[in-house]
């Protein structure tokens, strides 16, 4: 791959964000006491340092190398451009960054024109320090992050591919990679993850049900209190803004998050004529009714859609047939097993059991969540992996929300791109209502959207 091309596009993509940066000051949002946050700017270069550093040998000499110069490149440098000493200490992120005020912000934001900014959930003190210790933790808002890869939609075995990185084999295939590869056993891969309406409508759902059944049902937080966004690529993010929220640790926030993607659930059933939930040392004994009820409403849930179900299991066909006798009986208070659904006993009613806690929680990124010292995207800034703006969206305006054309912000004119020769092929993609590709190995006049969605993606490169 040319580097020049390379070195262009990215300069392009740069300035064409920075304009947009001077025009949208509006729609960026200032985070909750923004002088107490740490920032973070992943660039579209790289900072290079080239440490004065002493080598010793296996003889037991010793020599001094590098010149303790440091710079900037939008090339990936594997040597010091003065003294040509390998091992630079080469990152393209800037941390421990605080802004006092909006304008200061708003301001960098158009100097700098990160490819991607972000700000802790948490408050500090000092967000500048460099150690957690001088930075003191303040309390943090609660964050859950929904992704698209982390719900094995269907779709991604027709979008995502891979390639087996040993240049002598080079196989590739659809899905996610295997562990190892069929034609070589080797165990590295190169790995394209694509997006499409079908596993962003599935994180969509996720997000609705987590703001839903979890945020404002069984948590009963105020929507006003709630900070709702697209990722800008793959998924959705939910801040829970209430002050009484913010001192909860690590530990509290993991039980928030087991509870919410249901987590252990499915083990702890017991279907004896009864539903019943195992006394276990998690579980304290005031919490196994109100489990069991939660189970019970989940297997209602998942009864009363049965018509929609794919799976074979021979407990399905009864189901559908005794549909209001087992909807009753799970209604009782403790919930019953029905005995007039014929033909499904305890084992098949644990199994109906486990395959209903499946719907119950909601696939949440579980390390965003328990992680006090987490940055998470800039709302109504850019994704330099995609182009789309990270969007603010309310509770109404997500159930129409397309991120795929909503979150466009390139929208005018065309731009000629090149797509190079690859093993890998870049697939479909829908933005904006239009669908172009595959491509592999061609030049192409595309909307500007579409191309800069390929070009962040680093699939191409201005022509
Ligand atoms: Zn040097
Ligand atoms: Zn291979
Ligand atoms: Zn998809």
């Amino acid at each position: 791959m040319a580097p020049d091309k390379s070195v262009r596009t990215k300069k392009m993509l740069q300035l064409m964000f920075q304009e947009y940066y001077r025009v949208h000051h509006d729609t960026i949002d200032i985070p909750l006491r923004i002088q107490n946050r740490e920032f973070g700017l992943e660039n579209w270069d790289f900072s290079w340092i080239c440490k004065k550093r002493k080598e010793v040998h296996e003889d037991g000499k010793e020599n001094w190398v590098g010149c303790g110069r440091s710079g900037r490149s939008f090339v990936n440098l594997l040597k010091c451009p003065h003294c040509g000493a390998p091992g630079l200490q080469v990152t393209r992120w800037s941390r421990h960054i605080g802004y006092r005020t909006r304008d200061h912000l708003l301001n960098d934001l158009v100097k700098t024109v990160p490819h991607s900014i972000y700000h802790s959930a948490a408050f500090y003190s000092v967000p500048v320090a460099r150690s957690m210790a001088e930075k003191k933790w303040q309390g943090a808002e609660i964050v859950f992050d929904i992704d698209a890869d982390h719900l094995e939609s269907p779709c991604t075995e027709r979008h995502d591919v891979w390639q087996c990185t040993n240049s002598a084999c080079g196989a590739t295939g659809s899905g996610s990679h295997p562990d190892n590869c069929p034609d070589c056993d080797g165990t590295t891969f190169r790995a394209l993850k694509w997006i499409c309406d079908e596993c962003l409508t599935a994180a969509k759902k996720d997000t609705m049900k987590l703001y839903d059944k979890f945020l404002t049902g069984h948590f009963g937080l105020d929507s006003d209190k709630i900070q709702l966004n697209y990722s800008g690529h793959r998924g959705y993010h939910v801040r829970v803004r209430d002050p009484m929220v913010f001192n909860l640790d690590s530990n509290g926030r993991m039980e928030l998050a087991h509870y919410i993607s249901g987590f252990g659930m499915n083990t702890s059933i017991t279907t004896d004529g009864y539903l019943r939930v195992k006394p276990t040392g998690d579980l304290r004994n005031w919490q196994m009714p109100s489990i069991a009820r939660k189970i019970a409403d989940t297997m209602i849930e998942f009864i009363n859609s049965i018509d929609v179900y794919q799976g074979k299991e021979p407990w399905v066909k009864s189901l559908k047939l005794y549909r209001e006798d087992a909807i009753a009986g799970l209604k009782m208070n403790p919930p019953i097993l029905s005995a007039k659904v014929k033909k499904v006993g305890p084992k098949y009613w644990q199994e109906i059991a486990n395959k209903s806690v499946l719907l119950y929680g909601v696939d949440i990124d579980q390390p965003v969540t328990t992680d006090i010292h987490r940055v998470i995207r800039l709302i109504g800034s850019l994704n330099g992996k995609t182009g789309f703006a990270v969007t603010e969206l309310t509770r109404d305006a997500l159930t129409d929300f397309n991120p795929l054309s909503d979150s466009v912000v390139f929208n005018k004119g065309t731009i000629q791109i090149s797509i190079p020769e690859r093993g890998i092929t870049v697939p479909e993609i829908t933005i904006d209502g239009d669908t172009y590709g595959p491509f592999n190995g061609s030049i192409e006049t595309l909307p500007s959207s579409t191309a800069v969605f390929l070009l962040c993606k680093g699939m191409a490169f201005i022509e």
